[in-house]
């Protein structure tokens, strides 16, 4: 592991301006007064770790991300507990993540130890900046953005020979002000998001932009979010534009999508899996269609729906809207939905005991 060369920011955010920022965190507009950098080149490899004030990048404009979108990232959170601590969740599995990410888009795969110092540096430079929750309600945390890019000054496709990995902060509030509350969700059957051997495993900017018209099409439905299906023939539920997606049946399973080249790995997803067995819940892992989803809340069988990322954690979805029908989950989140939630929740924010190995202190 390289140590991270400190340069302080000389004008850091007042402490009023800040606490003002803490006292109603929005998401992803506000950022804390430090970044951590590295730098990678096909010479030197990853080099030159350091922390710097937070602000704008210098890129020439021929950079190889402007032009062909080789970017990756990852999304986690910090969450302060009630003894000051502050914690972050499984940072590994995001760290293999990026690196399968990388793998996809030919940019520079990095260890781990960096990885995880470097939300560590930040974390602590920037501490104050760690909203404490009032209550078990107050969903605040700081959202942390690693990411890499390639920086390189070419005009020719080939794998980066030179890349910056960074990595931002935000504080966060709430996803849901006042109560969680379901979303309904569009079913997208002509615009897609992933393909087979395409990119749809990696976390990258890419699939992204690909997903933003679905949710302009979502939007004049009167749905908050985009359920994308196959490529092939739209038969299979893959997941949404961010976030997993999980039924739960009457006889107690917890049903998702098994995980494939076009269905992203979340960690929110790996870990409910995980913790469904010790809330009396059986995991299944599989294909699912989307008549399987409509017919099973039709005959009673499938009994809630939610969305899962570490965002907004879950989601529940109240319905499930395509040209064709709408699948009914009504306007009240789902019991086993909602204990699911709170048991993630509590063990994030330190109330509960974190099944070994889960939880890991940044500052
Ligand atoms: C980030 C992301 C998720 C959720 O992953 P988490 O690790 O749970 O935050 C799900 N789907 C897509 C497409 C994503 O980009």
């Amino acid at each position: 592991m390289s140590e991270f060369a400190l340069k302080k920011n000389p004008q850091p955010q007042s402490d009023a301006v800040r606490e003002a920022i803490l006292a109603a965190p929005a998401f992803g507009t506000q950022f804390t007064d430090h970044m951590a950098h590295i730098r990678f080149t096909t010479e030197q490899g990853w080099h030159g770790h350091e922390l710097i004030p937070y602000g704008p990048l210098t890129l020439d404009p021929a950079a190889a991300v402007l032009h062909y979108a080789q970017e990756i990232f990852e999304g986690m959170k910090a969450y302060r507990h009630a003894d000051g601590s502050v914690w972050t969740f499984r940072p590994e599995k995001n760290a293999a993540r990026l690196n399968r990410s990388a793998g996809r888009l030919a940019l520079p795969q990095m260890v781990e130890e960096d990885f995880i110092e470097s939300l560590r540096v930040l974390v602590q430079a920037d501490s104050s900046w760690v909203p404490t929750p009032k209550d078990e309600q107050d969903e605040v945390s700081l959202y942390l953005r690693p990411f890499t890019i390639s920086a390189e000054r070419f005009l020719g496709l080939r794998p980066t020979q030179q890349a910056d990995y960074y990595v931002i902060a935000s504080p966060a509030g709430a996803y849901f002000s006042g109560g969680v509350k379901p979303v309904s969700i569009w079913l997208s059957q002509n615009l897609k998001r992933a393909g087979r051997g395409g990119t749809g495993f990696a976390k990258c900017g890419g699939n992204y932009a690909a997903s933003t018209e679905a949710m302009i099409e979502a939007g004049q439905k009167g749905c908050q979010q985009v359920m994308f299906t196959d490529a092939v023939d739209g038969t299979h539920l893959e997941e949404l534009g961010g976030m997993n997606l999980m039924l739960v049946t009457s006889d107690g399973r917890l049903i998702t999508p098994e995980v494939s080249e076009t269905i992203l790995d979340g960690v929110t997803r790996r870990s409910l899996l995980d913790l469904a067995p010790s809330l009396g819940l059986t995991p299944e892992e599989r294909p699912v269609t989307v008549e399987e989803w409509r017919t099973g809340v039709a005959d009673g069988t499938i009994v809630e729906a939610f969305a899962c990322g570490t965002a907004a954690v879950i989601t529940p979805i109240g319905a499930l809207v395509s040209e064709d029908f709408t699948v009914d989950h009504g306007d009240e989140p789902g019991e086993i939905t909602m204990k699911l939630r709170k048991t993630l929740l509590d063990i994030q924010y330190g109330r509960a005991e974190a099944p070994e190995g889960w939880m890991v202190r940044l500052a």
